[in-house]
């Protein structure tokens, strides 16, 4: 019975993307087992997952000492525990792990993806931060491996639901569609006095507070540019952004013959997880936990409209750390990091965050082909130049990073 369910170590387990993944476990229990649970901090919540999901292996990567022996203490002791970043690697490449649920934030992500790639296991990939800044290593890795790499993330799942069973010779243009934030409407000479708690209070989905802000600016579109260059081979030029503020078409894909296809849902992330997860099948919904039919009588309309990088100098910088390429996606990443916490904490103004990240940018001397060690050299160097800068704008020294907002 157990041999004919998918096994998942799921890294990041008490995240949005982390809990959303087991949601689609319980819905589907004689499809999915999980074997590894991986979490930072979130003691409790990873401690009452492994309780409910008896995982072979829980992972609590903070390596904080009193927190693992409260994880211990909370489970029965046949469970097994760990902690430390290398056990996000132990989680990744355990033998009877067929998928690895990559749901982690930041950098942390690539080495266990990049291990796992390795040994054979399919990736489902929620971290934005491997394909961005490490996306040539990632994808000559499963190249070489023959390991897929299946998207989590609801636009190019979109993209990949969309290319399926056409020839990729045929395609013309990649077409993301952004919801375009809370902003999408607002004069660009009103953008700079825009509080964090207007920023934070997204339209069509709920997220974490950076890339909710991430969002606002529409730089995480053009993070999700720089994946889609990565994961379907394809120039940056053949890649589109296109607004539709209602977040029902999640991206589209036209073909030579002018031919649009485009994948629709109710807004939810359960639904891509779920694909990732069951692919190449798809599961019923309908009597599940999960069923969220899209009616059409209830979608009163949808809009278009093409992405306008003057008001969103972001998705221009993205767009331009791309074509870079080498090293600059990882500064980008990196300027944008402490451009965002700033902006979070009240010290710099929401415009002040492509400026910060265009100059680090412009002072960035790209590496044509980082490895992991420099990619994470970059974004931290990246991170101490934005901070400079930063302080130049606001004329004033800034709180030390990493302290409490
Ligand atoms: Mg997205």
């Amino acid at each position: 019975m157990k041999s004919n369910r998918r096994r998942l170590a799921v890294l990041g387990s008490t995240g949005s993307i982390g809990r959303q993944t087991l949601d689609v476990v319980r819905a589907y229990p004689d499809r999915f087992a999980v074997v590894a649970l991986t979490a930072r901090g979130n003691v409790d919540l990873l401690a009452e997952q492994a309780r409910e999901f008896q995982p072979s292996l829980t992972v609590l990567t903070g390596g904080d000492p009193a927190a693992l022996q409260r994880l211990r203490d909370a489970l029965p002791e046949t469970l097994a525990t760990t902690s430390g970043l290398e056990g996000l690697t132990t989680a990744a490449t355990l033998p009877d792990v067929d998928m690895v649920v990559a749901a982690t934030s930041g950098l942390v992500g690539v080495l266990p993806t990049i291990a796992a790639i390795r040994a054979g296991k399919t990736i489902a990939l929620a971290n934005k931060e491997t394909l961005v800044m490490a996306g040539h290593l990632v994808m000559a890795e499963a190249k070489r491996a023959g390991v897929a790499v299946l998207p989590v993330d609801s636009e190019h799942n979109a993209l990949w639901q969309c290319l399926r069973g056409e020839d990729p010779a045929t395609v013309r243009r990649l077409l993301i569609t952004a919801s375009g934030g809370p902003f999408l409407r607002l004069p660009l000479a009103r953008m700079r006095e825009m509080t964090p708690d207007q920023a934070l209070n997204h339209p069509t989905w709920r997220m974490g507070p950076k890339v909710t802000i991430d969002s606002a600016t529409l730089m995480n579109k053009g993070l999700e540019v720089i994946e889609a260059h990565w994961l379907y081979d394809m120039p940056y030029e053949r890649i589109a952004v296109v607004v539709h503020p209602q977040s029902i078409i999640h991206s589209m894909v036209e073909y030579v013959d002018d031919s649009i296809k485009m994948q629709a849902s109710i807004p939810n992330m359960h639904l891509p997880i779920q694909y990732a997860l069951s692919y190449p099948e798809r599961l019923d919904r309908a009597g599940t936990a999960l069923a969220l039919p899209l009616r059409w009588d209830e979608v009163a309309k949808l809009e278009f409209e093409s992405a306008d990088m003057e008001r969103f100098p972001c998705l221009r910088l993205a767009y331009e750390a791309g074509v870079m390429g080498g090293s600059a996606p990882a500064a980008l990443v990196g300027a944008d990091e402490t451009a965002v916490d700033l902006f979070l904490r009240g010290t710099i103004r929401l415009t002040d965050i492509a400026l910060i990240v265009g100059e680090t940018l412009q002072r960035h001397n790209i590496i044509a082909s980082p490895g992991v060690e420099e990619v994470g050299a970059v974004s931290a160097w990246a991170q101490e130049e934005a901070r400079r800068i930063a302080e130049r704008l606001a004329g004033a020294s800034l709180p030390p990073a990493g302290a409490e907002r």
